[in-house]
């Protein structure tokens, strides 16, 4: 039972890791035994991500290309399997977000949001989901947000994502759950990441956010890593179709 958690000889893909949230996860999951396959846009970034993880001793690998791209996806998802080996896990964490009111919402940066933080996560189950269901195995875990329930001031599009990105976890957790793939969701609450610089640096916002988070505070992207490994590992083997909120308890207060 003590090897609940244990990713050796896991391999992992985890979407925007270069930087913020999925550079912890990347790093929380290598710390647990787990080899990491870092993807961003930027191919620099993406190389110094995966150096600073080799730095640390851990096993990783950078494969920049774009999430938004099914037949960039299609030919990287190839070469990992064929070149570096088989992906048991996948993390659905590169996002972006997009700030305007609705009634002047420009249609390129809805299609830029959607297409990234949603369409993406469906391509990247379509390319990866086919190896899992050959081998009969697989982790998928696809990250949500507050906006995955709760609608906010100027981000619609986020939240219209981000609300498909729990069902899409449904939807797949139906379909794939007989070939033994587990496939849930991370909806982090308020973390300060590069995302959310603008928010943290906002006194009003941080002042309004800790009041309305149980916890009185922000979380710290670190505190998103025990779910990230309960939902890679052994541990989660019958939890599926899950969205687990870390948000300091947000969602349970009005
Ligand atoms: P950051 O902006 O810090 O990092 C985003 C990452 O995604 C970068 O590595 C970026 O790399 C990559 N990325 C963006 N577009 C693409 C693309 N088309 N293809 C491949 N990679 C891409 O974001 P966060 O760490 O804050 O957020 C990570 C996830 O967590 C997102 O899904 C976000 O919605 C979610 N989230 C964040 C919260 C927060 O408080 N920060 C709260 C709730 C959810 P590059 O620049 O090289 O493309």
């Amino acid at each position: 039972m003590k090897d609940l958690f244990d990713l050796q000889g896991k391999r992992a893909l985890i979407t925007g890791s270069t930087r913020g949230i999925g550079f912890l996860l990347a790093t929380g999951l290598a710390e647990y035994g787990a080899e990491i396959i870092v993807n961003g846009t930027n191919v620099e970034r993406t190389v110094a991500a995966a150096n600073a993880l080799k730095e640390k001793g851990f096993k990783a690998h950078a494969v920049p290309f774009d999430v938004t791209n099914k037949a960039e996806i299609e030919k990287n998802v190839a070469m990992i399997e064929q070149q570096i080996g088989p992906i048991d896990i996948l993390i659905n964490n590169a996002g972006i977000q997009r700030r305007h009111p609705i009634l002047e919402f420009p249609e390129q940066d809805w299609d830029s949001v959607i297409n990234t933080n949603q369409k993406a996560v469906f391509l990247m189950i379509q390319a990866v989901g086919k190896y899992m269901v050959e081998r009969k195995a697989g982790k998928i875990i696809n990250i949500g947000s507050m906006q995955s329930e709760l609608g906010r001031d100027t981000i619609t599009p986020y939240a219209a994502s981000k609300g498909a990105v729990k069902m899409i976890t449904r939807g797949a957790c139906v379909e794939l759950a007989r070939y033994n793939i587990q496939v849930n969701g991370i909806a982090p609450g308020y973390f300060k990441t590069e995302m959310t610089k603008a928010l943290v640096e906002n006194q009003q916002f941080t002042q309004w956010l800790c009041q309305r988070t149980p916890a009185n505070r922000w979380g710290d992207p670190g505190e998103l890593i025990g779910a990230a490994v309960f939902l890679s590992s052994k541990a989660s083997d019958f939890v599926n179709g899950h969205l687990l909120f870390v948000d300091g308890g947000m969602l349970a207060a009005v």
